[in-house]
């Protein structure tokens, strides 16, 4: 692998940028890994790395059936924190906030990393409860927030108006340290460090089966062939339950779209991220100029990945009475991704009734801030078979056993 420096762009300047070769290869299957990885989304790709990394367990595929990047991962508006309520969520989103931190210099490629704060509304009494109690909590999690008071937030989003005909601003849960980071930016860096490693991303790949015998999976079936393996990790974010069904089992995660938008750029006006959890709309400035908008998931289940109308009038609807310079804007283009939704809305990184079968979803609508955390804790679990501290309270039977880990109806907010 080349290293990428500030020396490697000037010497490339000097001859027509011909000397870099390609990020990562693309190799055809072998007839069998240690381990393969279904899903090349950056949680499928971090789960490869910190296996090569920390276990150096380097016969490993990573099976893609678009391109990699191309599912959730490239459809997120990238908000990165770790104010959760509950203590395992708090301590799994902050290892991930902080893996951020040293991403680009681990990884030797710029994710673009911007902790530029993100900024959570409370636009009723009941949301001002709910975060001065989120706020106590992180305290006591080591997770740096605090609530800030109406001019503070001000000062810091001269564009918001307070005073909304419907929900004036009452406050905010703020975390400093907390930003965006770029996206697939983030699938590349691990793509490359995975090749590097000696790994195959497999893209243009699906999978369609999964073979088993006595209880072991032993292959999977693919569109490439038949590829045998030792281990298996699942990490398909919305096919979860689709991939489940391969396998044999049950999950408890529902499947729907979650969308968002664009408008035209425009000049800086916001330098941190703002959630409105209330009105629903969050927002932030991407370095292009452009607003990013996230908005709401479809009230059903589906596998589509686009936008509809609805969702862009709603969203910008709600953000205008905040944000009416919002008003003034055209969109430029909206999208969606398929997300895993749990009951309690916390992820899934667990065993299955496979003996060497281990599944990582229901990051639902916030799992690209847990990208770098959720991957290390996958990593442990599928080499060691049994889940570290970070995973071990996130086993799917904790449906069956009533230990949810609410971070839905207690925290209010899921993003
Ligand atoms: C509009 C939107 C906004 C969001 N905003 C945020 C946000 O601001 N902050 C945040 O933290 N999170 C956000 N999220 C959630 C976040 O994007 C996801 O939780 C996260 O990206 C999931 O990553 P992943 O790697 O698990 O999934 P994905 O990136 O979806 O990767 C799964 C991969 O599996 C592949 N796959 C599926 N089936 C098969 C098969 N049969 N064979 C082979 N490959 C298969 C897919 O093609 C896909 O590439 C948002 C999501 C959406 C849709």
């Amino acid at each position: 692998m080349k290293h990428y420096s500030a020396f490697a762009i000037a010497r490339e300047a000097f001859r027509q940028h011909t000397g870099w070769g390609r990020a990562w290869a693309s190799p055809e299957p072998r007839a069998s890994y240690d381990v393969i990885i279904v899903g090349a989304g950056g949680h499928g790709l971090a789960t490869a790395y910190f296996l090569g990394k920390r276990y150096g367990i380097k016969n490993v595929a990573i099976i893609e059936k678009g391109w990699l990047g191309g599912g959730n991962t490239g459809r997120n508006t990238t908000i990165i924190r770790s104010n959760y309520l509950q203590d395992p969520s708090a301590a799994i989103y902050e290892k991930s906030r902080s893996l951020y931190e040293t991403m680009s210099q681990d990884l030797n490629y710029n994710v673009m990393f911007s902790p530029r704060g993100v900024m959570m509304l409370a636009q009723t009494e009941h949301e001002k409860r709910g975060y001065l109690r989120t706020e106590r909590a992180n305290a006591l999690q080591g997770v740096e927030t605090r609530f800030i008071q109406p001019a503070e937030v001000k000062k810091l989003v001269p564009i918001i108006n307070l005073d909304g005909p419907r929900y004036p601003v009452l406050g905010a849960l703020w975390q400093a340290r907390a930003g965006t980071a770029r996206h697939d930016a983030l699938a590349w860096g691990y793509a490359r460090a995975c090749s590097d490693m000696g790994m195959h991303v497999i893209e243009q790949c699906a999978v369609t089966g999964v073979e088993s015998v006595g209880g072991e999976v032993t292959a999977v079936n693919t569109t490439k062939g038949t590829i045998g393996c030792k281990k298996l990790g699942i990490v398909v974010a919305g096919h979860s339950g689709a991939l489940a069904d391969m396998a044999g089992f049950r999950l408890p995660v529902e499947s729907v779209a979650l969308q968002a938008l664009v408008s035209e750029p425009i000049k800086p006006c916001m330098d941190v991220v703002v959630m409105a959890n209330t009105v629903h709309g969050y927002m932030s400035q991407s370095d292009k100029g452009e607003m990013v908008i996230g908005g709401g998931a479809d009230g059903f289940n589906n596998y589509t990945q686009r936008g509809s109308w609805h969702h862009i009038e709603e969203t910008v609807r709600a953000l205008v009475e905040t944000f009416p310079m919002v008003s003034r804007l055209k969109m430029l283009r909206q999208w969606g991704g398929i997300v895993d939704m749990t009951g309690d809305r916390s992820p899934i990184i667990s065993k299955t009734p496979l003996g060497n079968c281990f599944i990582n979803c229901g990051w639902g609508t916030g799992g690209f801030k847990a990208t770098p955390g959720s991957g290390y804790a996958m990593a442990e679990l599928v080499a060691n078979g049994e889940p570290g501290p970070l995973a071990e309270a996130f086993s799917m039977y904790r449906f069956r056993e009533g230990r949810f880990i609410d971070e839905s109806v207690a925290a209010g907010v899921a993003h």
